[in-house]
């Protein structure tokens, strides 16, 4: 079997990592959760009190990443590793999310970041999701993904994803946060979040993930047979 890249690109809460593990752990391809590379890079600059104006500490951070994914297990669960230990759940509290799109906005960063994605994908086929994978990371993907739901669905999930990790937030602040979220990273400069040209939406909207991981394996079918 040839080398496949699957690129999954929306929105925050749109159901785009739930996706892309069930995804990857049935067509056995690794799964590169990009969103944790810029996490981990927020997650070190906050543990060491590095000023986010600190420009030249920041994109050190991102250079010296030493961040790991496992491939799914059977409940589609990946571990993040970040210089060796297990970072998955400090990667995504409330704090990380409120500071990441800075990080992200920083075009060294995001250099440095588009280097070693390019390099993760070259070994396995991949099932790669973000903000900026379609149309930037990987162009020459053999599906590309634009996965969406509204803003009340997307912060219901975020808010139960924040809850079962015991961050109790209202859904009124989730949706504010989510929603200042996309804008800063639809406005940036660098690799905004966008919609590639030739990338396939698929709404999430009141499906379970099991049908929306159905739709995109449909999809890849249809694609394989254009061959
Ligand atoms: O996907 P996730 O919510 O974990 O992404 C966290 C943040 O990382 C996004 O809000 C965005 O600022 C940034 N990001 C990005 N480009 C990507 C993936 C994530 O800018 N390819």
């Amino acid at each position: 079997m040839s080398k496949k890249m699957i690129a999954i690109d929306g929105p925050s809460g749109a159901g785009k990592s739930t996706t892309a593990k069930i995804l990857a752990r049935r067509l056995n391809y690794k799964y590169i959760d990009t969103g944790a590379m810029y996490r981990a890079v927020t997650l070190q600059a906050l543990q060491k009190n590095i000023d986010f104006s600190a420009k030249k500490e920041i994109v050190n951070l991102a250079n010296k990443l030493d961040i790991d994914f496992s491939f799914p297990d059977a409940e589609g669960k990946v571990k993040v590793y970040l210089e060796g230990k297990e970072v998955s759940d400090e990667l995504r509290t409330a704090e990380v999310d409120k500071n990441v799109s800075e990080i992200a906005s920083i075009p060294k960063v995001r250099e440095i970041m588009l280097i070693k994605q390019r390099e993760l994908a070259k070994t396995d086929s991949v099932v790669m999701d973000g903000r900026d994978i379609g149309s930037r990371v990987l162009p020459e993907a053999d599906l590309k993904i634009y996965l969406t739901a509204n803003l009340t669905t997307r912060a219901e999930r975020r808010k139960e994803e924040l809850h079962n990790r015991g961050e109790k937030l209202d859904l009124e602040k989730v949706k504010c946060d989510l929603n200042e979220r996309d804008k800063k990273d639809q406005n940036r400069d660098h690799s905004p979040l966008t919609k590639a040209e030739d990338a396939i939406e698929v709404t999430t909207d009141n499906k379970t993930p099991q049908e929306v991981v159905e739709e995109i394996c449909r999809l890849l079918e249809e694609e394989e047979e254009d061959g």
